[in-house]
């Protein structure tokens, strides 16, 4: 038997997703790679059209002190690029994140780009037991650390709730709807759907004990990219996962699910009630249901 890994991205990453075509092949699903959101239907913008305002600093690397980004928005990540922790509280992300955009002075390798570098990582899509395809990590993973976007069609509430409506009961929803609301008490709302158009990220499992968390990411536009950060050590071999419903606890189960504060991010795929089979020791036993997008 053939054995040759292939790339999945087809080229599209600076680095190769490991693959083997010959495994299951006719369950494979028919997408196309794009490693950043597109515009879908309802988007009224083209997410990769540059339209917020960048910084003067010619500088190597932007400073707090002196930089507009940075003063506006906030210092989001430390020196070598990893999430500053006091960004992210037990029930998950609680301020968005603003990076250097194309309209920044600054270099390339400055510390406030990150999400925009893309993938850099080596990671491996492969069939799981009784869990269908999933993504592991083919080297360590530092806590901290941008693993991959979910990236896809970025589509309007009314075409979300179409797609979902349309839907058999035994075809994967992939559409993950954020919702991040500001301290003034209102809510934006962002909706990605990977099933025609994504990128590694629809490849990525359930956990109700997961090791990654999502964090809305904008870099030159307001349609924020969906991040996907390491939220402890992750070892070589080991299956990465998100928990759809945009929870993200210090592994201590019996704690509970996302508070809403007055500046909190939520995110949650919308699902058919399912089993949940991530062998957590606090499995809810179902995948999360997300009701808001039918109603
Ligand atoms: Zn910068
Ligand atoms: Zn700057
Ligand atoms: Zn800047």
């Amino acid at each position: 038997m053939n054995s040759t890994y292939v790339d999945l991205s087809n080229g599209f990453e600076d680095v190769i997703i490991s693959f083997k075509p010959d495994s299951n092949e006719h369950t494979f699903p028919v997408f196309q790679y794009s490693p950043v959101n597109v515009q879908g239907p309802g988007c009224p913008v083209d997410p990769s059209e540059v339209t917020l305002p960048g910084c003067s600093c010619l500088s190597h690397s932007c400073i707090s002190e002196s930089c507009s980004c940075l003063q506006t928005h906030g210092q989001a990540y430390t020196s070598d690029g990893s999430l500053l922790s006091t960004n992210v509280s037990d029930v998950g992300p609680s301020t968005p994140v603003f990076e250097c955009n194309a309209l920044c002075a600054c270099s390339d390798s400055c510390s406030n780009r990150v999400v925009q570098r893309g993938l850099r990582l080596r990671l491996q899509v492969s069939s799981t037991s009784g869990r269908g395809w999933g993504v592991r990590a083919l080297q360590r993973i530092p806590h901290g650390t941008f693993v991959c976007e979910y990236a896809g069609e970025v589509i309007g509430f009314e075409e979300a709730r179409r797609r979902q409506l349309a839907q058999r009961s035994e075809e994967n929803n992939y559409i993950i709807a954020v919702r991040e609301h500001a301290g003034s008490g209102s809510v934006t709302e962002t909706f990605v759907d990977p099933a025609a158009v994504g990128n590694i990220g629809r490849f990525l499992n359930h956990s109700c004990l997961p090791n990654l968390f999502m964090v809305p990411v904008r870099v030159h536009s307001l349609v924020p990219r969906l991040a996907l950060f390491a939220g402890r050590h992750i070892d070589v071999e080991e299956e990465l996962t998100f928990d759809y419903s945009g929870g993200y606890r210090n592994q201590t189960p019996g704690q509970p699910r996302l508070a809403q504060t007055d500046a909190a991010i939520q995110a949650s795929r919308t699902l058919q009630r399912k089993a949940c089979h991530c062998g957590a020791n606090n499995c809810a036993k179902f995948l999360p249901l997300d009701l808001s997008i039918l109603n």
